[in-house]
């Protein structure tokens, strides 16, 4: 089935980076620990009649997000922007709707599964895997959040990009947690992991997160990426507007949950709530005085 009539409805809606995947995606071969917050597990991250029974195939719209650096800020850059939990969904929603006229069933995903939908955007033609776990788009680069709407109609799919990252290593030097070797990926030294982990933590996992100052998130292995220069500002309206770029422990502590929730709900990190938060600004306040 011919894939216009939805590229260019996406197009309408400002998505300019939408390509089409086969629902039958490759396992890959070697299978990397998981991390715990990774919201599908098992069968499901590469299985999509799993999430859509009869899926045929899944339309994969990248959303690039990125902002000019601010000059101070101790929140990684998805996490000064509205939540794209509440952003991306939306868009999706209307994708969906223009499908469901031709027929077939649809499902939105968003961040059902971060490793499918990287693999997804691949299989789409969206760009390709960096050493740094990020897919990278050859123009927005790797600052782009994935969605897909699966449906069971028979969309042709598109071929994935004959690129690689330049395996420069940049990611792997600056990497706080040591956590990139040989193109292998341990989340459980990862500072974007830790500052979201509930546990207690140990002092490792704590000198970790102090090597740097962001207290939620980690941008380091975006940041020093070749492939992240000199990239547009994002074109999504909402992640333009509105941006936090510091949390200090005074705005936060007093507030109760509720107040917590009127106030950041609308952001990334606000699902993890203000305890976590706290104790994340206590750790890099102690070594970075920030
Ligand atoms: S920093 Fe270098 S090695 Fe890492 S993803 Fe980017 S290009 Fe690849
Ligand atoms: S997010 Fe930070 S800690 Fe995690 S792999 Fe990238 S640089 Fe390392």
């Amino acid at each position: 089935m011919n894939t216009d009539f939805i590229k260019d409805a996406a197009r309408r809606l400002g998505l300019t980076c939408t390509g089409i995947a086969s629902a039958h995606l490759p396992v890959p071969e070697t299978q990397q620990p998981v991390c715990p917050l990774a919201s599908g597990k098992g069968r499901e991250r590469y299985d999509l009649t799993a999430l859509l029974p009869h899926c045929q195939a899944a339309v994969v719209v990248l959303f690039p997000y990125y902002n000019p650096d601010a000059e101070k800020t101790n929140l990684s850059l998805y996490c000064q922007l509205e939540d794209y939990h509440l952003v991306v969904p939306a868009y999706l929603e209307k994708l969906a709707a223009v499908l469901s006229s031709y027929g077939g069933t649809q499902r939105c995903i968003a961040d059902t599964s971060p490793l499918t939908e990287r693999l997804l955007a691949v299989e789409a033609g969206l760009g390709f895997m960096g050493d740094n776990q990020c897919l990278i788009h050859p123009m927005y680069g790797s600052y782009c959040f994935i969605g897909a709407v699966l449906t069971t109609l028979p969309l042709a799919p598109d071929t994935p990009m004959d690129r690689e990252c330049l395996h420069c290593g940049a990611c792997r030097r600056i990497c706080p947690g040591g956590c990139l070797t040989d193109g292998a990926y341990d989340y459980r030294l990862c500072k974007s992991y830790l500052t979201q982990k509930k546990e207690e933590l140990t002092d490792t996992e704590k000198a970790v997160i102090a090597r740097t100052p962001l207290i939620f998130g980690c941008d380091e292995c975006q940041r020093v990426c070749p492939h992240n220069q000199d990239i547009p500002i994002t074109p999504i309206p909402e992640f333009r507007q509105n941006r936090l770029t510091m949390l200090k422990k005074d705005d936060l502590e007093p507030l109760t949950n509720r107040q917590f929730r009127a106030a950041y709900g609308n952001r990334p990190f606000s699902w993890r709530g203000k305890k976590i938060l706290l104790r994340n600004l206590d750790i890099v306040h102690a070594k970075t005085g920030l």
